[in-house]
């Protein structure tokens, strides 16, 4: 996909409507409308009336996606959704039953829409062939392929074509949020043309309300240049994004991010060397995982396999404080502190698992109970914007110009630099012309943050912090030029 003009930063490139939307594998029990987590209550649990498959409501049942779809699929075979077993066993990889709905949703569109099928979605990649070596392959021959055909009575559609739409699905499909903050998956098939590069130029960002995604580009883009979007997590090591868009979209990225062991400069992947003082540890080729790494300084070198262990171990550390924990408040921030603690003789302090951790705290610091802005002291005060500095290194080159994350960490920057400011100022460190400028560079942050954040929907939380931004921005401009 490329410019057919000169693309200004912040500029909205298409906008689409997806082609299906479902829940994505391996899911808990959900109401098969909104995707809210089902049952709503233990001793309520809702079933469609004419099906008898997992819904929160009447309205949720009479919604076109489920009662248009699988309802009349599923009332017409007498299929039912098995209650007991979705909620009663220990169903570490999700409700198998649930996995039929998108992929099947998907071959209902087929028929009901062959042209957009034929134009926009036929050609989109499914890899069935490097698909057919993995476990996934035979669980979807089981729990999608011989479900449609055997039990929902839908032999009019091959196993061969049933594949390829779990393959369209699990190659190109988008994960979304939804306004009640539950996950989902769609399709959209001209958002799915676009390449991977580490360093994308363009973000998407999905309506929760009606799920039409928006494309727009982070920098500049010239006319003919190419446009990029991540398939990844742009905060992982070379290392781990290169695993996982090789075993989740089938390709070995060899990006210009992903080539240089330094990662552009940012040395998001590098260790430090703990046999001498100064030394950095990195891949001699990273395009290939088991290369050799080595210090930059010393003799010292070490195995790719040994450096993976290592990313492991760290990584379930991180895992556990981001996503496993579930600590709230102070716990949270004390949890998040201690992993970087721990690690900082091995990795370095641009690493992406510092990267992070610093991500989160930044947003935390400020924000939760016993850490709110007003009882910072200055000291914690200067460790947040430390924060949001460093993480500003490493996002102005991997997330660079008008990205969400950018966006956000400067917004979050510019509140403790005020506050810093003003308590010097009362305690005679700062004279009238020294706050002025201070409160000037505060507001040149917050600026840019409310112009970023103001290209997001306003139904979206980065929405409603640019609404926020915006009107700061002109309280602080006015209460400057009062100065
Ligand atoms: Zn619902
Ligand atoms: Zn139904
Ligand atoms: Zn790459
Ligand atoms: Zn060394």
């Amino acid at each position: 996909m490329v410019a057919n003009k000169d693309l200004e930063a912040g500029e909205e490139i298409l906008t689409e409507t997806p082609f299906v939307v479902g829940p994505k594998p391996s899911t808990y029990p959900l109401c098969l409308s909104c995707y809210t987590a089902w049952p709503p209550t233990l001793n309520d649990k809702p079933l469609c009336s004419k099906c008898g498959w997992p819904v929160c409501s009447t309205e949720c049942e009479n919604q076109p996606q489920h009662k248009d779809y699988e309802c009349q699929i599923f009332a017409r075979v007498n299929e039912k959704f098995n209650v007991a077993a979705a909620l009663e066993e220990a169903n570490e990889n999700g409700v198998p039953q649930l996995e039929c709905i998108t992929p099947l949703r998907l071959l209902l569109e087929l028929e009901k829409s062959p042209e957009r099928w034929n134009n926009e979605v036929k050609q989109m990649e499914a890899h069935n062939k490097k698909r057919s070596e993995k476990e996934h392959w035979k669980s979807d021959q089981v729990n999608v392929a011989a479900y449609l055909r055997n039990q929902l009575k839908l032999e009019r559609f091959s196993e061969e074509q049933i594949q390829t739409a779990c393959g369209i699905l699990e190659i190109n499909a988008f994960e979304l949020r939804t306004a009640n903050g539950y996950c989902a998956r769609a399709l959209y098939p001209i958002l799915a043309m676009m390449n991977h590069c580490c360093v994308s130029n363009t973000c998407h960002s999905i309506s929760p309300t009606d799920f039409r995604v928006r494309l727009r580009t982070t920098v500049k883009v010239p006319l003919a240049g190419e446009l990029y979007g991540s398939y990844t997590h742009s905060l992982l090591p070379t290392m781990l994004r290169r695993e996982q868009l090789l075993a989740g979209k089938y390709f070995a990225c060899a990006c210009p991010r992903c080539a240089d062991p330094t990662e552009l400069g940012t040395h998001v992947s590098s260790l430090k060397c703990n046999k001498c003082d100064n030394g950095i540890v990195m891949s001699l080729d990273s395009l290939d995982p088991d290369s050799t790494w080595k210090c930059t300084h010393c003799e010292f070198t070490t195995s790719g396999a040994a450096v993976r262990k290592v990313l492991q171990i760290i990584q379930a550390e991180v895992d556990a404080v981001e996503t496993i924990s579930g600590a709230a408040g102070a716990d949270a921030i004390q949890e998040r502190e201690t992993v970087m603690k721990k690690y900082r003789s091995v990795l370095h302090p641009h690493h992406a698992f510092n990267t992070m951790l610093r991500h989160s705290l930044t947003q935390m610091y400020g924000r939760v109970d016993e850490y709110l802005l007003d009882d910072l002291p200055d000291v914690v005060l200067e460790h947040k914007i430390d924060m949001c500095h460093l993480l500003l290194q490493v996002l102005d080159v991997i997330e660079p110009g008008y990205s969400r994350i950018r966006g956000m960490t400067l917004y979050e920057l510019h509140a403790p630099l005020l506050f810093v400011a003003k308590t010097q100022w009362n305690a005679g460190l700062l004279n009238e012309s020294g706050l002025k400028s201070k409160m000037i560079d505060a507001a040149g942050i917050l600026k840019e943050a409310a112009t970023i954040l103001c290209l997001e929907a306003e139904d979206t939380p980065e929405g409603q912090i640019g609404l926020v931004a915006k009107d700061s921005l002109a309280q602080l401009e006015e209460s400057i030029s009062n100065l």
